[in-house]
């Protein structure tokens, strides 16, 4: 259980984010209505969670299967759940028919995984589900996602091919350190001029989910339309130590 003073820092920290969210948008002339902010409740605890749910926002990310279908049936079913990053693509029945209420899958990565998100959602017989492709722009093999060379074609794949899902934009996680942040951004960003040219879609219909707690108002600056923010809401992560000494 969270105590009361980490929950009273968690709402204070949101407020301070959506601050720093629309200040970031009006810096560049945006509308700061348009940037949604995906709160990433991964590792905490749902008590935490329902203390921002209380505070007003509606809109959480995770990314770890069993931890999402633990957690979203303790949760109010206004919760729009999004999952981010990679999904095994035998995971997909499970996630779906465990979080009746998700809403968003951000980490489509290959068609396998998109015809069996496609399927389980005809199975389960639920509304279409939105997807966002996750895209590699760092080019680090440790990180998911598809070869931004490769985008169009599993967009396309999405959009003719998948008829319960809904291609609602493309997802990039930036370097660790910063560094060539802003070139994936751009990377990311070009993407979807080709993404939206190909599939001859409005580029405001294709959203661009990047930034995260150490770069999300850069993001913002360079036409991001969803961050995704865990720390600088929730506080540091603990992962359970796996092998105790
Ligand atoms: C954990 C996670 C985040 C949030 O990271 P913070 O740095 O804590 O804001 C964002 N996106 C993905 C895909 C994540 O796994």
């Amino acid at each position: 259980m969270a105590s009361p003073a980490v929950e009273a820092t968690a709402a204070t920290a949101l407020r301070s984010v959506m601050f720093r969210v629309r200040q970031a948008a009006r810096r560049v002339g945006r509308e700061p209505d348009r940037v949604r902010v995906v709160a990433v409740s991964k590792t905490k605890p749902v008590s935490l969670i329902r203390q921002i749910y209380d505070a007003g926002h509606r809109c959480f990310g995770e990314n770890y299967v069993q931890e999402i279908i633990d957690k979203a049936p303790q949760l109010p079913e206004d919760i729009e759940w999004q999952f981010i990053g990679h999904l095994q693509s035998n995971k997909a029945k499970t996630l779906l028919a465990g979080v009746p209420n998700l809403a968003v899958v951000q980490g489509v990565d290959s068609d396998k995984i998109a015809n069996n998100l496609d399927r389980a959602v005809s199975n389960l017989g639920r509304h279409p589900l939105r997807v966002l492709v996750q895209v590699n722009t760092s080019g680090e093999a440790s990180k998911s996602g598809i070869e931004p060379s490769s985008v169009v074609e599993l967009a396309r794949h999405v959009k003719l091919h998948c008829p319960n899902l809904v291609f609602s934009g493309l997802m990039t996680i930036g370097m660790p350190d910063y560094t060539s942040t802003p070139e994936n951004f751009r990377t990311l960003s070009n993407c979807r001029t080709e993404v939206c040219k190909d599939l001859g879609i409005a580029e405001d219909q294709c959203e661009l989910s990047m930034g995260m707690s150490g770069d999300f108002e850069q993001a913002i600056e360079m036409g991001s339309t969803v961050v995704r923010i865990g720390s600088t809401i929730f506080g540091p992560r603990e992962y359970p130590q796996k092998h105790p000494k």
